[in-house]
């Protein structure tokens, strides 16, 4: 940066408040600061949020509630799961996790979403689930995601890390109709936990398998509930677990957070839709909307420059870094990283949209501690950039 310049712009900020400082301060002077009340009330408050009928499991990472999904299904070796190559690699690496092979197919550029028509092609009989990404909050296509399945007996695990807000036609993600759907409240995402993630679902069993994994495997709840004649420290190992439980730490950050989602959602429409009204005249392709922008959480506002533009997307992230404006690239595609080509023989000329949204594609700052103004210097550098 020059001197004189304003402060460095980052391309994202976690957005914590006095409420947030003082839960974590009563939590810490409770004496109970792993899993306990906080972690059970962010639980409740987040079901409340989606609405009637989910059980929601908090979980240290949305990795670990993708993993306990796939285990709760009853995932193992021998099965493939099939999901988009343009996505975080945490949504591959689960169902390596649960011991089951990847399937990577491509996404449609009207959603940047997984193609459902990719998706149909690439089921066998030994495809056991779908995980579909919300990417950047945009809805996927669940009305065919869903109908693959249903067809297929199979089922359906969102990874709806970005998608805190998002509706699909009206409904929002968490309460459709699939097995699970795992949010993520990692330091970039619509609300945070500094690391953590939760589960949820409308299946009794599922949640409750989920929550026996996400600790060892103890039972406490079933067993105990109806034998008085076992003392307190008595529990059972039902199974072999993970560690995977939440700590109230946590939870008292998303206690305080989840009271401000619908503020934040707000705030981050406001700025896509600023963005959409000063961006339109550039040579840039904006982003897919549905069809009510609302229904988009816009955890991501990514621009990709035209084809007929001369200009290359690293001279255009540079241009824009000199001039004090950090921003990324969402995702390298996992057809792209060394690990899943190699291993999988992945080749980059079966996924043409992800490709075109890599090479092509901008993830610019969106988060609610952007101010008006910081948006104008995005806007204006953009604008000399081009
Ligand atoms: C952030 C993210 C994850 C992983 O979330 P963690 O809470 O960090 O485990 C998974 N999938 C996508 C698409 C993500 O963006």
């Amino acid at each position: 940066m020059k001197g004189g310049d304003p402060e460095y712009l980052p391309f994202a900020l976690p957005d914590i408040g006095p409420e947030e400082i003082q839960e974590v301060i009563a939590a810490l002077e409770s004496g109970w600061i792993t899993t306990g009340p906080r972690v059970g009330r962010f639980e409740s408050d987040f079901a409340a949020l989606l609405g009637t009928g989910v059980h929601a499991v908090a979980v240290n990472s949305a990795t670990a509630g993708l993993h306990l999904a796939l285990e709760a299904y009853g995932i193992g070796a021998g099965n493939e799961v099939i999901t988009t190559t343009h996505t975080f690699t945490a949504t591959a690496d689960v169902i390596r996790y649960a011991g089951a092979t990847p399937v990577l197919v491509d996404i449609d550029l009207d959603s940047y979403c997984i193609s459902p028509s990719a998706i149909a092609k690439r089921i066998s009989p030994r495809t056991k689930a779908i995980i579909p990404v919300h990417f950047g909050g945009h809805p996927c296509d669940m009305d065919s995601v869903c109908a693959c399945a249903r067809n297929a007996g199979i089922a359906v695990v969102e990874d709806a890390a970005h998608a805190l807000p998002t509706r699909h036609r009206g409904r929002l993600i968490g309460t459709l109709e699939s097995a699970a759907t795992v949010f993520s409240f990692y330091a970039t995402k619509a609300i945070t936990t500094g690391e953590g993630g939760m589960l949820v679902t409308g299946d009794a069993e599922l949640a409750r398998r989920a929550r026996i994994m996400s600790l060892h495997g103890i039972d406490r709840g079933t067993y105990l509930r109806h034998r008085s004649d076992h003392p307190s420290w008595y529990y059972e190992i039902v199974t072999a677990g993970y560690k995977y439980n939440m700590t109230d730490i946590s939870a008292a950050i998303g206690i305080q957070q989840i009271r401000k989602v619908q503020r934040f959602h707000a705030r981050r429409c406001a700025i896509a839709e600023q963005y959409d009204r000063d961006l339109a005249n550039l040579p840039l392709v904006l982003p897919p909307r549905p069809a009510n922008a609302a229904d988009h959480a816009w955890h991501l506002y990514v621009v990709r420059l035209r084809d007929d533009l001369r200009v290359n997307r690293d001279e255009v992230i540079s241009k824009l870094h000199e001039k004090g404006i950090g921003c990324s690239v969402h995702y390298v595609p996992l057809h792209q990283q060394p690990f899943w080509r190699d291993r999988y023989g992945l080749d980059p000329t079966e996924y043409p949209n992800s490709q075109k949204l890599y090479e092509r594609g901008i993830s610019l700052p969106i988060y609610t501690r952007m101010t008006d103004a910081d948006q104008e210097r995005v806007i204006s550098a953009l604008k000399a950039c081009l």
